[in-house]
């Protein structure tokens, strides 16, 4: 841990050692920065990502750089830095699942309702191509949900990448209806192909039953 940030630990615990200090403090919050914001970390370094701890004893927050969480290793450091991962992910990729720990924490925040974090984990780990366009479209909804709520300044990037999505999607759309139009025209002229040929056949058919008529009938005739 970098000096800075032990420093004010230590001076916002109760303990008087680092390591019960760390044991009474737990990750609380995460967000992103917008983007014309600044802020330091206790260690000085700046930071965009911030995780708010929270000490369990006397109450007290501290704002801390993701990769300080990490290496300060508190109760919920690991899901504070997945879901960092996950906002920065999201920022470029609208179709991402914001997978388990971002799911939990909106859940727990009510960012989404149960209905919803359920939906995100049924689709979590399915291959894309087994996850139909409806779906998919409800889930850059709802991660865009999470990017206002927790990563504005990520908005713009992961617009980009949803208008992107759609407009590959109208063009798939497109295509299959182009699809389906020249198969219909081909199912016309070959049930038209067929009816002539049932036509035809069933012409021949009488043709040869009167010529057999006319030669039972011939010779009685000649008789
Ligand atoms: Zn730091």
């Amino acid at each position: 841990m970098k000096p800075g940030l032990r420093k004010e630990i230590l001076e916002h615990s109760e303990a008087d050692n680092l390591r019960d200090a760390v044991a009474e403090w737990r990750w609380t919050a995460t967000w992103l920065l917008e983007e014309d914001d600044e802020q330091h970390c206790p260690c000085d370094q700046p930071i965009r990502e911030i995780c708010e701890i929270t000490n369990r004893v006397n109450g007290k927050r501290l704002e801390i750089g993701n990769k300080c969480i990490k290496l300060f290793g508190c109760d919920g450091a690991d899901e504070a830095a997945q879901v960092c991962d996950a906002l920065r992910r999201l920022r470029g990729q609208a179709t991402g699942s914001p997978g388990e720990a971002l799911i939990q924490y909106s859940l727990d925040t009510e960012v989404l309702t149960p209905d919803e974090a359920e939906f995100l984990r049924g689709l979590h780990g399915r291959k894309k191509s087994l996850i139909d366009d409806m779906d998919e479209a409800t889930r850059i909804d709802l991660n865009r949900k999470l990017l206002r709520e927790f990563a504005p300044a990520g908005l713009r990037g992961f617009e980009t990448s949803a208008a992107h999505w759609h407009a590959t999607q109208e063009k798939v759309y497109a295509e299959r209806r182009r699809e389906a139009i020249a198969r219909q025209i081909e199912e016309d002229a070959r049930e038209r192909r067929e009816r002539k040929e049932r036509r035809e056949r069933r012409e021949r058919r009488r043709a040869t039953s009167r010529l057999a008529a006319k030669l039972r009938r011939a010779p009685l005739r000649e008789a």
